[in-house]
């Protein structure tokens, strides 16, 4: 462990110079109250534990005393925004800290968001409000316990300061901690200046420190970028999984490293609807539930175009490099996808009908409105022998359609021969029991925004670092929203 006035600190990532980013400082916040620590995290990363509660920490994590050791800096990006392409963007309301290196060597990014006007702010304030700040906090908890890569957030600060979204609403700040947070567009932004030269650099400076065994290797651009394509696709494949929407999947908010990265109006599926838009600022529904993975393939698509002069200097054997990079994406994808619904049904061996079998129990769920999760967490349940389906029955909103897709099913689990309580146990540590369905978080940020208080998000958090696990007592948290909870909305407002 380290002490909080001599961190293990590190600043490479701003040591590549004003080309990439600028220096700058966090402005202060008024009456900085923390309102929660992620002590899990915390321990991970080698904080001393009893530091979290000092002064000293509010404060270094609030912005509103320096780090020590760091040199605080806003990255440069661009990024295609519902797709169009935006040529300057950065981090407007965010600033990295400096890198931290925990007791296993690994280096992590320390980022406040919110905390203040950099060089890429453009017009807006540079603050976030509590509402989004909790969001995120949740949510990179929520799919890291999932087993999904995501950022994460070591701390949540409030304040007194105003801020004006569509009402006055209160300022905010979370670190966000990941090991880069490079982003597409951090290379998108060069290749349309019309600056390649710039790409190169911080091309191995990602490889060197998250692909070291590319370092140094003639073709290492071709063989990062294969395995950005790489994560990506499985990435999808792990959010179509849960039902996770991200929202704004625009370039400058999809990570290098195949992580889950930027929270806005993301949501957990209640009620499964394939075509299901999180964002309500998203009117043509262009970052839809259905259409994730469709849009991953696109951002890949763009980051290979803006690599371009790293992959060769003929720009048509440079193209053909792309093409070959980005093809194995559906495939990778497709199997990914397949194996997780496989295994969400239960199913264990292979069979060339499965996809069928799949698709009509996602389809019946889709038509009938079901709830996603408890229809995947609750088919576990079911017996293979004929006779009473158990309590997925009684929840189905269409039994008829229901009944019609279960023979079929049993069947198939017949074939397989694994007996039920064998299965359930392998279902049950696949189809979460609990999920941050936005209602859920809604609490949570109104307890906050009201009494400043971070019970509620130490409850929910309990409950979603074993998303897998019975937690008896906590029913609620696993429950369909009430009626008048369904349609909260959420916006790129933040
Ligand atoms: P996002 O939609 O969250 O990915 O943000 C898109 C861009 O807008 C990023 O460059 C952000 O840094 C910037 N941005 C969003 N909100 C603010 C804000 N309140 N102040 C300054 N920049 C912001
Ligand atoms: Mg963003
Ligand atoms: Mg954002």
């Amino acid at each position: 462990t380290f002490t909080l006035d001599q961190p293990p600190l590190d600043n490479r990532y701003a040591a590549l110079g004003p080309t990439y980013g600028s220096r700058v400082e966090p402005t202060p916040l008024q009456a900085p109250r923390l309102l929660h620590v992620n002590r899990e995290l915390a321990a991970e990363l080698g904080f001393e534990p009893a530091d979290l509660d000092s002064d000293a920490f509010t404060d270094i994590f609030a912005g509103n005393r320096a780090l020590p050791g760091g040199a605080p800096f806003a990255a440069l990006y661009a990024g295609h925004q519902f797709g169009s392409f935006v040529p300057q963007l950065g981090d407007g309301r965010a600033i990295l800290l400096g890198q931290l290196r925990d007791r296993e060597s690994r280096s992590w990014d320390l980022q406040l968001k919110g905390s203040g006007q950099t060089p890429y702010s453009r017009f807006a304030d540079g603050r976030a409000v509590i509402r989004s700040s909790v969001r995120e906090y949740l949510a990179g908890e929520a799919l890291h316990h999932l087993g999904i890569p995501t950022t994460r957030a070591l701390s949540l600060i409030v304040a007194d300061d105003r801020v004006r979204r569509e009402t006055i609403e209160r300022a905010a700040v979370i670190c966000r901690v990941a090991p880069s947070l490079v982003r597409f567009g951090s290379f998108e932004v060069f290749y349309y200046r019309n600056q390649p030269q710039h790409l190169a650099p911080l091309a191995d400076y990602v490889i060197n420190e998250h692909f070291g065994e590319l370092s140094g290797t003639p073709d290492r651009y071709a063989r990062w970028l294969a395995e950005v394509v790489r994560r990506t696709a499985q990435l999808m494949a792990q959010w179509q999984a849960v039902g996770f929407c991200h929202g704004v999947m625009n370039t400058d908010n999809m990570s290098v490293l195949g992580l889950t990265l930027d929270y806005g109006p993301y949501g957990f599926m209640d009620a499964f609807d394939a075509h299901h838009v999180c964002n309500h600022s998203d009117e043509g529904g262009r970052y839809a539930y259905d259409q994730q993975p469709g849009i991953g393939y696109w951002n890949c698509s763009r980051l290979l175009q803006a690599c371009l002069p790293l992959l060769a200097d003929d720009e048509n054997r440079a193209v053909e490099i792309a093409e070959s990079l980005l093809e194995p994406y559906g495939p990778i994808f497709s199997a990914a996808a397949t194996a997780s619904w496989r295994a969400k049904l239960g199913l264990q061996d292979a069979r060339d009908s499965d996809v069928e079998l799949i698709n009509r129990y996602l389809t019946l769920l889709h038509q009938s409105h079901n709830d996603f999760t408890r229809s995947f967490r609750l088919l576990g349940d079911v017996p293979m022998a004929d006779g009473s389906a158990g309590p997925l029955r009684d929840e189905m909103r269409d039994p008829a359609a229901f009944d019609a897709w279960l023979p079929d099913y049993r069947a198939r689990l017949r074939a397989q021969g694994l007996a039920d309580d064998v299965r359930r146990v392998a279902m049950q540590a696949v189809n979460p029991k609990y999920v941050l369905r936005n209602h859920l978080a809604q609490r949570a940020i109104e307890a906050a925004e009201r009494d400043n208080d971070g019970s509620e998000i130490e409850r929910l958090l309990t409950v979603l670092r074993r998303p897998f696990d019975e937690q008896p007592g906590f029913d609620a948290y696993a429950a369909e929203p009430p009626p008048d909870a369904r349609h909260i909305e959420v916006s790129c407002s933040s």
